[in-house]
């Protein structure tokens, strides 16, 4: 699904990823972990192709096809997803109407008519049952006076809706409420299938009590350096990251 090959990226010609060597199979869920500054975040941007950051060396490859010439735009009808860091306020625009948009715009960029409103009622209705939302959630306007909660609620949504190929849900390190990240998980477990691959940033490992992750890689100072199945993330809950510190300088 996802292949990245000795990623060197920076911002403002300061080097922030060091040489990634990552590779994601359909099927699997990947947890991305690491102390605060380490390039978690901006791994995501790169993957997802925002323009600030400068691939100076390596690739990215998406079902054998190489992004690199790719906006964000279409990379995100490639199938790649990134959660928001920081969601738009769109008062007047419900959530459905949001998504409704998203769809079919999407759909316009790979030569498809708009999806027939009944087919897109049926969808919305299947996707919202199976994350036990609310229904005058759907109505609400984007983003406007929600909780962290339900901005979570509104981001696993859309990713329901959108079914990409490969998510990336960057948790940040500002950290989530009990209730924003039973969300995340409930929506990504339910989500995860054998055609798709999701990739979870967290700072924190509690939210790996939640969602099993098949590997753990811990990035450390723009590297990955370490790799290893969920046990790792109860090491890293045990002793922190400082004993990384000799792995990544080697
Ligand atoms: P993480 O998500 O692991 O906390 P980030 O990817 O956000 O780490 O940041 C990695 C490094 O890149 C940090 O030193 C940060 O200051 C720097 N950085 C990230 N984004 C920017 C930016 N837009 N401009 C300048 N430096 C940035
Ligand atoms: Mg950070
Ligand atoms: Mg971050």
């Amino acid at each position: 699904m996802l292949e990245i090959k000795n990623l060197h990226a920076n911002i403002d010609d300061k080097e922030i990823l060091k040489g990634i060597d990552l590779k994601v199979n359909a099927g699997e869920v990947h947890a991305i972990m690491g102390p605060n500054g380490s390039g978690k975040s901006t791994l995501a941007s790169v993957i997802a192709g925002k323009e600030e950051f400068e691939v100076e060396e390596g690739s990215i490859i998406l079902e054998g096809e190489d992004l690199e010439e790719l906006s964000p735009e279409e990379r995100a009808h490639k199938g790649i997803f990134l959660s928001f860091q920081y969601p738009v306020e769109i008062p007047g625009v419900s959530v459905t109407n949001f998504v409704k948009t998203a769809i079919n715009e999407s759909r316009k960029a790979r030569g498809l008519e708009d999806m027939p409103a009944n087919e897109m009622l049926k969808m919305i209705r299947e996707k919202s049952e199976l994350l036990e939302m609310d229904r005058k959630f759907l109505s609400r306007s984007l983003n406007e006076g929600f909780s962290g909660g339900e901005k979570k609620r509104n981001e696993i949504f859309q990713m329901a809706m959108m079914e990409p190929k490969l998510a990336i849900l960057d948790e940040t390190d500002s950290g989530l409420d009990i209730d924003a990240l039973r969300i995340v998980a409930n929506g990504v477990n339910k989500l995860r299938n054998k055609d798709n691959a999701i990739v979870v940033i967290t700072h924190y490992q509690r939210l790996l009590e939640y969602i099993v992750p098949d590997y753990v890689h811990v990035l450390y100072n723009g590297k990955i350096v370490k790799s290893g199945t969920k046990e790792l993330a109860l090491e890293l809950e045990e002793k922190g990251y400082d004993w990384l510190k000799q792995e990544a300088t080697v």
